[in-house]
This record gives C-alpha cells, structure tokens and sequence, in this order.
C-alpha cells in the first residue's frame, strides 16, 4: 500500500493538485494531510474541499487553528496574519468549523502524524535540530511519525543517539524510530520552489522524497489578485 504524506497546502491550489496527479501516478491509494490545509496563499476553500474529499486523516495546524478562531493570537508575523485576516474572510462557518474541530495528532495505522512536535503539538513548536527531535521523540510510541510545520522536507532517527538525516530515500529498519517531515506542498522554504511531499511504501518498509512543479505563475497571479501581499507570491518563486 502506498500512503501519500501531504503537508502545508496552504491554500495552494496549482500545488495541490499538480503533488495529487503526481501520487495517483505513483500508485498512492491512501492519503494522510499533516496540517495547515490555508493560509498564506489564495484558495483556501478550493484546498480544503479536495482535502475533505479524501476523506483522509488529517491534524490541526497553526494556520488551521489560527483562521477558525475569532482573533488571532501573538506569534505571527505580519505577513502571515495578513493572510490569516483574509483567509478568515473567506471561509465560511462550516468550513471553520471543520477546521476546529481537527485533533492535534492521530494514529494512522501503525504510525502517528502530528503538525509541529508530538511533546507539546498545541504550543506549535518547530523541530529544527536534533535537540528538538528529543524531545518529540521522548512522546513518540510508534516507530513511524510524520510532522510538518518547519516547511523543511527532513528526518530524524532515533537509535542509541538521535540523528538529522536527508530524506531521499529512507528504508525503515525495525527498532529504529524515524520522525518524518515531508516538506510544504504550497510554501517550500528549502530554497526549491517545487511542491514536496513523501510516498510511505507499507509493504515495503521505504519513505521516499517527491518534489513536483506546479503552475507557479498562476499560483502567483492568484495571489496578487486577491490583494495578498506581493511577498506572498515573490517567494513561491525561490521556495523561501
Ligand atoms: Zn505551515
């Protein structure tokens, strides 16, 4: 069976859709989405509709708690609460509903998905280094875990030490535990504009890296259409 790991739409449509074609091509028949389906660019509704289509597992993440609430709370630069105020205009009640109601990690199988850190996954804490996999980890009780958050596809490994180890191509030993990030479909910021997910091969043991194009300028028009700030769409460009 093969599991599409999505994470960090944020309401990126050309992305979506382009990272989705790519997987079905692949052989996915199972998706799980690790959080934050809007904000930043410009089609929040259509996102979250394909994504509740799927039906699929998906967590909360900051920009989803974020636009289905009243007020925003401190913690977000300007650019991001520009587009949280917009995003927050075009939903409606359900859709934020739908939102609010996401936990903040699930069991899928015999891994676990969680947005930011499974220590604290409500405090959305990024896991950048090894020190803060650690902690992560010290709550991890599958072998498996995906996260997003940092928009960094990245891993970690957890043996006698833990260990920062590129993804690629991971095959998964057993009593090692591995805490996966697949990277941002719709805001890159490894400096490569391409949509990044992971392929979870179950029979296989292996979890492999994808980096797809996408229709960028349209992705970028939209953006600059619905009055955005221009930065928003500048930095689709050069995955930052
Ligand atoms: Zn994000």
């Amino acid at each position: 069976m093969r599991f599409a790991i999505l994470s960090d739409i944020h309401s990126n449509l050309e992305a979506l859709e382009a990272v989705l074609a790519d997987a079905r091509a692949q052989g996915c028949t199972n998706f799980v989405c690790l959080g934050d389906v809007v904000g930043y660019n410009a089609n929040p509704k259509e996102c979250l509709k394909i994504i509740q289509d799927l039906e699929c597992p998906v967590v909360k993440g900051n920009h989803d708690e974020q636009v289905s609430i009243v007020r925003s709370t401190e913690g977000f630069n300007e650019l991001a609460e520009e587009a949280i105020d917009w995003t927050r205009a075009q939903l409606s009640a359900d859709e934020k509903a739908w939102l609010a109601d996401l936990r903040l990690t699930r069991q899928v199988r015999d891994f676990t998905i969680v947005h930011a850190t499974l220590d604290t996954p409500g405090q959305w804490g990024y896991v950048f280094n090894d020190l803060d996999a650690i902690a992560s980890f010290t709550y991890q009780h599958t072998s498996l875990c995906f996260f997003g958050h940092t928009h960094w596809p990245t891993a970690f490994v957890r043996e006698d030490n833990v260990r920062r180890i590129a993804v690629g191509q991971i095959i998964l030993s057993p009593g090692k535990r591995y805490f996966i990030n697949p990277g941002s479909i719709g805001q890159p910021r490894d400096r490569d504009w391409r949509a990044a997910y992971c392929i979870l091969h179950t029979d296989r043991l292996v979890v492999e890296e994808r980096r797809v194009k996408y229709d960028l300028e349209t992705a970028q028009r939209k953006i600059r259409a619905a009055g955005l700030p221009d930065r928003l769409a500048d930095r689709l460009a050069v995955g930052r």
